[in-house]
């Protein structure tokens, strides 16, 4: 996949030297890129990415020097502060420097920090949203992050902090009673000790869960569960980040959305999983 994609006739922003442009590149599914990271795409000399960028997609930028600044793999982990001051320099060398991100950059993706010291450097940046894991993974997954008659609220929340341990500033009891459905990003790691004190904060053993790993991918994996369950059954399926954790009531809906099921043959498990007794669309 060397041929990048045309891109309709439209008045592209040109990416110019000396600039730095922040790019989603969606959580993997390389159909999932928007057109402006394309179009930053075909006009990057280097193209600095994230572990979480589907290397496919580079494949589109044949011309641009890659540099990988990623924290997994089992390759040497770039430091935050030394990333932002590489990209200070190719910058000022000149170059149209593309930053490529997982997901969107703005979603737990230190782009807001990465943004701030390039400015502070007068640098000038433009950033290019793109398609977060917690609502495009499980979308894959045939879960809609919010429902109508589920959740007026859907609250984002990160298993890890800077520390890489479970946030101490997040307040479990009020997340869990603030809101109906909880997407967790980075979750994998600490699942016992956040599912425990969701638990602790009066969410029901019995809630849906769902995990989704490498969403969007060939390697997509979904495993539904329940709150109480979670952790053993995570640890039995040996299923391994990246991974969003649905907390919440619209997992259920996978019973009767789960679209890659049925592009593959299967029958609806349940065409009313939410047992409204109605058509979906009665109030
Ligand atoms: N900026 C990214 C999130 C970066 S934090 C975004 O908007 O999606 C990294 C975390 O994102 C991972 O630990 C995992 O929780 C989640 N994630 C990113 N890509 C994923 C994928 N394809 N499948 C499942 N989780 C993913």
């Amino acid at each position: 996949m060397t041929d990048s994609p045309p891109l309709p006739s439209f008045d592209w922003p040109e990416l110019k030297p000396g600039w730095v442009w922040l790019c989603g590149a969606g959580p993997g599914d390389p159909g999932l890129v928007t057109l402006h990271t394309l179009n930053a795409m075909k006009q990057a000399d280097v193209i600095v990415y994230d572990a979480l960028v589907e290397p496919a997609i580079l494949d589109w930028a044949p011309q641009a020097e890659a540099i990988y600044a990623g924290k997994r793999g089992g390759k040497p982990s770039a430091k935050q502060r030394d990333i932002s001051l590489h990209l200070v320099e190719l910058a000022r060398a000149g170059k149209r420097v593309l930053r490529l991100k997982g997901g969107d950059p703005f979603v737990f993706g230190r782009g807001g920090e990465e943004a701030q010291t390039l400015i502070q450097h007068g640098v000038p940046v433009r950033i290019i949203p793109g398609i977060s894991a917690g609502i495009g993974g499980l979308a894959y997954a045939g879960i809609p992050v919010t429902h109508r008659d589920v959740n007026q609220s859907v609250t984002f929340v990160t298993g890890h902090d800077q520390s890489g341990e479970t946030p101490t500033s997040l307040d479990w009891q009020a997340i869990s009673k603030g809101s109906q459905v909880l997407v967790i990003y980075m979750g994998m790691k600490h699942i016992a000790r956040i599912a425990g004190a969701l638990l602790d904060a009066g969410r029901p053993a019995s809630e849906p869960c769902a995990v989704v790993t490498s969403a969007t991918t060939d390697a997509q994996q979904v495993l539904e569960t329940t709150l109480g369950t979670m952790e053993a059954d995570i640890a039995a399926s040996g299923m391994e980040p990246p991974a969003i954790i649905c907390v919440g009531r619209s997992v259920l809906m996978r019973q009767v959305l789960d679209w890659q099921a049925l592009e593959a043959g299967a029958a609806p498990r349940n065409l009313d999983p939410l047992d409204r007794g109605l058509p979906a669309e009665t109030v």
